[in-house]
């Protein structure tokens, strides 16, 4: 669906292809495990190859085995989301900038926001009430708020609380590759670690190389109204790279001292927590907490951007089969 859009709205995308790669002998069975996984959910296109296959494609790779994707590639995240913003305002859509939920209320007519400027939430003590400048009666609210997603959904007054899970956020920082040529035109990726998807290679489309996200987990409880600010720390700090230095040299041996420097970082909201199992995405509609018109989104972490158009399929054709539910019990 992406690669369609990119290609009908002209947004700049490369199809390059990713190498997922074991480099010892213990992880080829886990090559294994993922290309099953990858076929049982509709993924047929993956490629089993030996190292020396994976190592002829690129030379300064080094592995014992390799899994070849080759549909997976790069997009321009901010042409994509602006593109997005267009369609939806072509269509009638109106975005309110610098504006927070800050709670909710399922009542006898229906849901009910509530809605502030968020500067006024700026000067806001712990625990003290804000209030609110505005009330929303809306038909339909979908819950997108990403690292903010459950504690607003906490903050839905008739909302049974069963169904919003406890919330951990674990910061992933990238460090950026300093020689200007890319030593690899494939992204390479190692095999899934605890809580991400390994420190893998990414290229952007200006060529720049970058290595990462690795995985840092935020303790520090946060309180909603920061969340919904975005208060999160987004430094990168410069020591995490010897980490990265050999983690990197196993399938990048010739990565030269003093080559890494600190890039950016982002912060994934995560449905899981260290050492427990990684979980999808959770989407919940009325069948799951019934309540008419309220959709949950949770967890929706990497690869959210790459599903967002099918994700927003999903919840639009949820929601008009339900419409038109409502419509044929009006007629009858
Ligand atoms: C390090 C890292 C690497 C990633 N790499 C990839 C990748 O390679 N491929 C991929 O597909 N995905 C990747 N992702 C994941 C992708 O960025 C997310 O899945 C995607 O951005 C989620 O989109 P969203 O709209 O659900 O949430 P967000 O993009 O987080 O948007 C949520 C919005 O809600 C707003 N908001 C929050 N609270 C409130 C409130 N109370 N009231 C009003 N508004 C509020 C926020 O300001 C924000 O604008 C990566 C993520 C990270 C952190």
């Amino acid at each position: 669906m992406l690669y369609k859009y990119c290609a009908e709205r002209a947004i700049p995308h490369e199809r390059l292809g990713k190498l997922i790669v074991a480099t010892g002998v213990a992880e080829t069975a886990k090559l294994d495990m993922l290309l099953k996984s990858a076929k049982d959910n509709g993924v047929d296109d993956l490629q089993m190859m030996e190292g020396s296959q994976a190592m002829e494609m690129e030379p300064e790779l080094r592995c014992l085995k390799a899994l070849l994707s080759p549909s997976t590639g790069i997009v321009d995240s901010h042409s994509f989301m602006l593109s997005l913003l267009a369609d939806a305002e072509n269509l009638g859509a109106t975005t309110s900038y610098n504006t927070a939920v800050l709670s909710g209320r399922v009542g006898d007519e229906g849901l009910e926001l509530h809605i502030s400027e968020s500067k006024e939430l700026e000067n806001h003590s712990i625990g003290s009430p804000v209030l609110p400048q505005i009330v929303l009666l809306p038909k339909l609210l979908i819950n997108a708020a990403g690292l903010s997603a459950i504690p607003l959904a906490k903050r839905l007054d008739g909302l049974d609380q069963a169904f919003v899970p406890p919330a951990y956020y674990a910061r992933g920082c990238y460090f950026t590759l300093s020689q200007t040529k890319s030593p690899f035109s494939h992204l390479i990726y190692p095999l899934p670690e605890d809580g991400g998807i390994g420190v893998h290679v990414t290229l952007d489309l200006n060529g720049l190389v970058k290595f990462g996200p690795d995985v840092e987990w935020l303790d520090g409880k946060m309180d909603d109204m920061s969340c919904f600010l975005n208060r999160f720390d987004y430094s990168v700090n410069p020591t995490r790279c010897s980490g990265f230095y050999s983690v990197i040299r196993k399938y990048f041996p010739n990565l030269k001292d003093g080559s890494l420097e600190p890039g950016y970082s982002g912060i994934r909201p995560k449905l899981s927590g260290p050492g427990q199992r990684p979980s999808d995405f959770v989407i919940q509609g009325e069948e799951v907490h019934g309540i008419p018109g309220l959709v949950n989104l949770f967890g929706i972490e990497s690869p959210g951007l790459t599903s967002s158009l099918a994700i927003a399929e999903h919840i639009v054709s949820r929601s008009t089969a339900r419409g038109r539910r409502q419509g044929a019990a009006h007629r009858s």
